[in-house]
């Protein structure tokens, strides 16, 4: 199996399975509902997760939550671990109702503190770190590589954040000393502060998985500085870090990057109270993971009239038609879904449809949805005046039934009901 990776710009060749394959992907800064977009890292992982199982790897998922930054101290001034713990138990609850299982671990950076103030240390004594005034940064010009994954020259990177504590314009911050208004600190040997935000996912991708594993993921947008300095910290104390970098394409709305601070964000609550689960993952399903992907009102529903077509193979008879290898071609060349599920139109066989389908936590569509009790009511009434020749009675019949959002299909021996689409 292939993966693009962004640290070599090339496909990469997995180990043979069993591997393993231990995956950190990094996660959502709790402060609100999540957007839509925090669903595609989450999903990718979920569903990489399902298809390295399925082809006999011992595949782990981490995947991360920033449970203190500047962002959760601005939104909710003294109650910022509060609203942390409450947005925390949100995303939970919110990518739990994609109905895709949960990754094998989730830690938070407030519980990671001890495990980070070691990872400083070593870094400090390294010589790649420095403490000024409460506060530690590494130093760039320590590493001689810095500017690998982002492929930048280091005078032409964008300044994170101003400071005259820093000795060098590109250095970033490890630990923060804290600062008037913020409600939250811990204990360290430079005073009390908080972690910086990259020095997080090195120190609890090693707490899972050791210094050295298979794949770091997250959003394209993650790729500098967030990731090019955790690559930084973790090459700094002396050996190789993840060794294939995906980045997935950003969820846009009518083209633009959905991102909280646009406010054209659609939260991923939204989305499932509104379309429900299923049409979320296809419409996630249905783009490359490396590629920008719409979501609006068409996408939307082009999403769900693919689910629709589906669900008719699962109310026809099956047959045996269907090429489990030109799926896992699909899948093995870089994690292509959409080009499985144009493996999967092709295909009649009920059972192996399920099969893949239940990889991507869609096995529902081959389930018979129930028609309320009222509505197989008017379609017996509806046969009932069919029967005694009373044809405008039965076409008034249909038309309640479809207004109900349910058509009646006319089969031998009686009636179906079929949700309209
Ligand atoms: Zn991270």
């Amino acid at each position: 199996m292939k993966l693009y990776s962004t640290l070599s710009r090339q496909l990469e060749e997995l180990p043979a399975p069993p591997g393993p394959i231990r995956m950190y992907f990094c996660g959502p800064t709790v402060y609100q509902r999540a957007h839509i977009g925090n669903a595609r890292p989450f999903a990718l992982g979920m569903w990489l997760r399902a298809w390295l199982r399925e082809r006999g790897y011992d595949a782990t998922f981490v995947h991360n939550i920033t449970d203190v930054n500047d962002k959760i101290y601005d939104a909710a001034p003294g109650r910022s671990a509060e609203l942390a713990a409450e947005a925390t138990q949100w995303y939970l609850e919110d990518t739990g109702d994609l109905g895709l299982g949960m990754p094998d671990v989730v830690p938070l950076a407030t519980e990671a503190v001890p495990s980070i103030v070691a990872f400083i240390e070593k870094l400090i004594a390294g010589g790649h770190a420095y403490e000024a005034g409460g506060d530690v940064y590494f130093s760039v010009s320590t590493d001689p590589g810095y500017g690998r994954l982002s492929r930048q020259k280091v005078e032409n990177m964008e300044p994170e954040e101003q400071s005259s504590l820093k000795r060098a314009v590109q250095d970033f911050a490890l630990w923060k000393a804290t600062k008037p208004g913020e409600d939250t600190s811990w204990d360290s040997p430079w005073g009390k502060g908080r972690p910086g935000w990259h020095i997080e996912c090195s120190a609890m991708a090693e707490d899972a998985f050791g210094p050295v594993f298979e794949i770091h993921g997250g959003g394209l947008d993650l790729v500098f500085p967030h990731h090019e300095n955790e690559l930084a910290q973790s090459l700094a104390l002396g050996h190789d870090f993840a060794r294939i970098w995906m980045h997935n394409g950003m969820l846009t709305r009518g083209g633009e990057k959905m991102s909280k601070s646009l406010g054209n964000d659609m939260t991923i609550r939204g989305v499932v109270d509104t379309w429900g689960r299923e049409v979320a993952l296809m419409l996630l399903l249905s783009g490359q993971w490396r590629k920008p992907l719409d979501f609006n009102q068409t996408t939307l529903e082009q999403a769900r009239a693919q689910l629709e077509t589906f669900r008719n193979v699962f109310r026809s008879p099956s047959e045996p038609v269907g090429d489990w290898a030109a799926f896992e071609a699909a899948l093995d060349d870089d994690f292509n879904t959409p080009e499985a599920l144009a493996v999967l139109h092709g295909w009649r066989d009920h059972e192996l449809l399920r099969r893949a389908f239940r990889i991507f936590g869609l096995e529902s569509i081959a389930e018979k949805e129930e028609a309320p009790a009222e509505l197989v009511a008017l379609a017996e009434q509806r046969v009932a005046a069919r029967d005694a020749k009373d044809f405008a009675e039965a076409d008034r019949l249909r038309g309640d039934i479809e207004a109900a959002g349910w058509s009646v299909r006319d089969v031998d021996g009686g009636f179906q009901l079929v949700p309209r689409a």
